[in-house]
């Protein structure tokens, strides 16, 4: 008979989101305040976030509750498959049994959905009419843009200027879903006019996107403001992810070695690993748990764990986090969802604390491994996904050279079809071999604050 290939849950999806900050054996640096170094209370982010999500960011309840009215929304694309790779098992003739979760088949295409929708939900409770946020390439955006769409929310998107020129399909489907979408730098902000004055042609950068975002939230009454990565209710609300899985697993008769993850702020990965980590952490099982991250924005493997800014413009807390320097400007590789400056304060503590490995990869062998995926499985990876891909297939080649079997699973964080220009740049060997940036790197170390 053959194998097994796809498998869903026959229960319904999660009824709670888990909370690992309940299980940490130590617990995690405080946020800090950026003028005064103390740790924040939650007043301190009552202006940009609801109350619900401040809660759910400083929790230390095990399980929360997910509204109903998520879980509805929820339903139209989870609980989301667990696969067994077996072409890709095949084509590496290892031992190891390979398995991807695909949140590719979401709305929006990619696992942020999960939390955007969750975001919504509060902020649409709280009577709150307006969100506004920032986004790269867009995978954020049209996250939130459907979420919005879904609670009849408006939602004012500041998308980074090149990206807004170059990569229009997902400022369409923004636009499809009802957002408004604007080059930033804009004239709708007084940090965007700031930038323009001074050089009319900016291309923008995430870090002046987030600065006009959370302006124009402090500036409105009706208007909050929201972040699709790092925080600590983002990874909350993605673990729905991890306690599908699980089941999924159940009904596999199989359970994972080795747990994979892309890490850009670390919220997908955070997502599917969360929820195994506590049986390691109780000491039930000894599963291993890899973050893989692009070789030219390295935090876990090559920053440094001290409190930095969440911002380039320096107005978020103070994050204990493994980190570039907020004023880091990775090189612009084609895995955009990847180039964060430091990492979610919740992976870096599990991290730090040997419960996380990292390793770090260029670009080229990351598609080369996608394309063998998308040859062997049919489905065409995000770029960003693609480096978990190359994080499992090397584990599986381990085990073949081991003479090992090996069970491993990746998340599949989401499918690439708005990112085929950048495999015609791979088919075309045009892709450029990024590297670690150690100059850069070094000089944008110099700005982090020095905590007594
Ligand atoms: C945004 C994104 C990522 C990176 O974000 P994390 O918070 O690290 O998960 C990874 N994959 C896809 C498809 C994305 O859109």
């Amino acid at each position: 008979m053959a194998t097994k290939k796809f498998f869903l849950p026959e229960s319904e999806i999660p009824t709670h989101w888990y909370n690992i900050a309940a299980d940490l054996p130590t617990p995690p640096p405080p946020p800090l305040h950026p003028a005064t170094h103390e740790p924040i209370g939650p007043e301190a982010l009552a202006p940009l976030f609801p109350m619900e999500l401040i809660k759910q960011e400083v929790s230390s309840e095990r399980y929360i509750e997910i509204p109903d009215e998520v879980r509805e929304i929820y339903r139209i694309w989870r609980p989301s498959p667990l696969v067994r790779a077996t072409g890709l098992e095949k084509a590496l003739d290892t031992p190891a049994r390979i398995y991807y979760k695909y949140e590719g088949v979401s709305p929006a295409g990619s696992h942020k959905p999960n939390t955007a929708v969750a975001q919504a939900y509060y902020n649409k409770q709280e009577g709150v009419r307006r969100i506004a946020t920032e986004t790269g390439a867009g995978q954020w955006g049209s996250s939130l843009a459907f979420a919005c769409s879904q609670f009849d929310i408006e939602c004012k998107v500041y998308m980074v200027r090149i990206s807004y020129e170059q990569k229009p399909y997902r400022r369409s489907l923004m636009q499809l879903w009802g957002s408004s979408v604007v080059a930033s730098p804009s004239e709708d902000t007084n940090a965007g006019r700031t930038i323009r004055e001074k050089d009319p042609e900016s291309n923008g950068s995430l870090g002046i996107a987030i600065s006009e975002a959370v302006e124009d939230a402090a500036m409105r009454e009706d208007t909050k403001y929201s972040l699709g990565s790092v925080l600590n209710h983002v990874l909350l609300h993605q673990t729905v992810i991890g306690q599908e899985a699980i089941k999924q697993f159940e009904m596999a008769g199989d359970y994972p070695d080795v747990v994979v993850g892309c890490a850009g702020g670390g919220s997908n990965a955070a997502g599917l690993m969360f929820p195994f980590l506590k049986a390691k952490i109780e000491g039930k099982r000894d599963t291993r748990f890899l973050a893989v991250e692009p070789a030219s924005c390295p935090s876990l493997t090559k920053g440094e764990y001290r409190y930095d800014f969440g911002d380039v413009a320096g107005l978020t807390p103070l994050m204990k986090m493994y980190t570039l320097g907020h004023g880091f400007m990775p090189p612009g590789i084609h895995a955009g969802g990847l180039r964060y400056h430091a990492m979610a304060p919740l992976l870096c503590h599990l991290y730090s604390e040997g419960f996380i490995e990292a390793v770090a990869h260029p670009q080229n062998p990351c598609f080369e491994a996608a394309t063998l995926f998308a040859r062997t499985e049919g489905i065409v990876p995000a770029p960003e996904s693609s480096h978990a891909i190359k994080g499992a297939i090397d584990e599986a080649m381990a085990a073949k050279e081991a003479g090992q079997s090996r069970v491993i699973v990746f998340n599949l964080s989401g499918h690439g079809f708005l990112d085929l220009a950048a495999y015609d740049d791979y088919l075309a060997g045009r892709l450029v071999d990024d590297h670690y940036p150690e100059e850069k790197v070094r000089e944008a170390m110099k700005d982090l604050p020095v905590i007594a």
